[in-house]
């Protein structure tokens, strides 16, 4: 039995997560959930699920799900503070980093320290401290498992082969809602459109991402620390179907890769379950049905975020943490209408360039870039 702790319960992968746990009562185990706003849910997984203890980070509501959780037996924990509880909670072996943005670091630095393995969907940890991360986890001898679905198709293509011997690696891109429509008209679009990805259902900001790019960029990012490879082996293909979830070539130019329907319970699965494989009852992938698969180079006029992704691995340092804060404010911005679409990129370039380089940032420099960073956004937004 491996037991689980689940930081962001709530949130679109927290609920496959726990939807993939539901189908294995006899190896899965959750013990420790966090939410942060929807109590109502939160009450419900609790029931459920009857895990030892929860993490509720706001007050409203909270006499409910005091209630609610008097009868079974769950710790409840509040405050900011207090979420390291859930990412060491003791009787976990493995901690789903499922908290988006900027708020998932931490907890997932304390999960490493207190050697739990990580099921890592938090990819801005990554962007914004890979080379302290990925040095903190070889220290503390802690797996870091993707759940991405392109870094979980790469890790997969990896097994049994020898990381000296990858040519390149292909992270695969649906494009986005906005993949064909022209610059003049993305000038325009409105958060409505931007919300409707045609092959994923996920929480907000990366929906957005998404529709930018720089989910990709960021993704490039993610992909440069996990696997240890320099960015000019990394590629980008925009990939309409989103069937071919990211692609490794060999030095002998022999191709994997790993393909399936758009369901992010798979790769979920995989880091939930890794090294082992389960039997499931998702629906089957048909040939028939994706008789042809498509393939196109990315159009860096219309999506400069993957350019300044790019660029941001090459400055190193404090600069892929700089471009994270910025656009999680620029996102935010765009879904309250106060900014257009075309601005997120821009603001988070003229970030990148205002802000402090660090050489060799600590965790205390990255805290505070990220602060003066998301400052520097707002004064642009405004
Ligand atoms: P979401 O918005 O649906 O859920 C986020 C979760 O984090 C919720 O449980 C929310 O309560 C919690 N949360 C938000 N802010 C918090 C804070 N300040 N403190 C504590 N908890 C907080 O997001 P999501 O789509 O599930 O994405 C989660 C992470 O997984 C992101 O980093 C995203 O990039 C990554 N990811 C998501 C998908 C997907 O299909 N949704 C795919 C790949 C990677
Ligand atoms: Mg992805």
């Amino acid at each position: 039995m491996k037991h689980i702790s689940i930081l962001g319960s709530t949130g679109s992968i927290g609920t496959q997560a726990l939807d993939v746990i539901r189908q294995f009562p006899g190896k899965l185990k959750v013990v420790a959930l966090s939410g942060h706003t929807n109590i109502n849910l939160l009450i419900e997984q609790v029931r459920e699920f009857k895990p030892e203890i929860v993490h509720v980070s706001e007050d409203k509501n909270l006499e409910d799900l005091k209630n609610a959780i008097k009868t079974s037996g769950t710790k409840l924990i509040t405050g900011k503070e207090e979420l390291i509880n859930i990412a060491t909670y003791p009787k976990s072996d493995m901690v789903l980093s499922a908290i988006v943005g900027f708020a998932g670091l931490i907890p997932t630095i304390e999960a490493i320290k207190a050697g739990k393995d990580i099921a890592l969907a938090n990819k801005e940890t990554l962007v914004v401290a890979g080379d302290l991360v990925m040095d903190l986890a070889a220290k503390h001898n802690v797996n870091i498992i993707p759940v991405d679905s392109e870094h979980s198709a790469i890790f997969q293509c990896m097994q049994g082969e020898d990381y000296d011997m990858v040519r390149r690696i292909i992270l695969t891109a649906s494009g986005g809602p906005f993949r064909t429509t022209d610059l003049k008209k993305l000038q325009k679009v409105s958060v409505k459109d931007a919300l409707n990805h045609p092959n994923w259902s996920m929480g907000n900001k990366i929906t957005i991402d998404s529709a930018t790019m720089m989910n990709k960029g960021l993704e490039v990012i993610e992909a440069y620390h996990l696997f240890k490879i320099p960015p000019f082996k990394i590629e980008v293909i925009v990939h309409p179907e989103s069937i071919v979830h990211s692609l490794v070539e060999f030095k002998d130019r022999s191709i994997k890769a790993q393909l399936g329907l758009p369901d992010m319970r798979v790769p979920i699965q995989y880091a939930l379950t890794y090294p082992d494989r389960a039997k499931n009852t998702f629906e089957e992938f048909s040939f028939t049905k994706y008789a042809a698969l498509h393939f196109e180079q990315p159009d860096i006029k219309r999506f400069p975020a993957l350019d300044i992704a790019f660029e941001a691995i090459r400055r190193g340092g404090n600069t892929p943490c700089i471009i994270n804060a910025a656009n999680e404010i620029a996102v935010n911005a765009f879904l309250k209408e106060k900014i257009r679409f075309m601005q997120i990129p821009k603001i988070v370039e003229e970030t990148m360039e205002s802000a402090t380089p660090c050489v060799n940032p600590s965790i205390n420099d990255l805290l505070e870039t990220d602060i003066e960073s998301r400052k520097i956004a707002e004064e642009l937004i405004k």
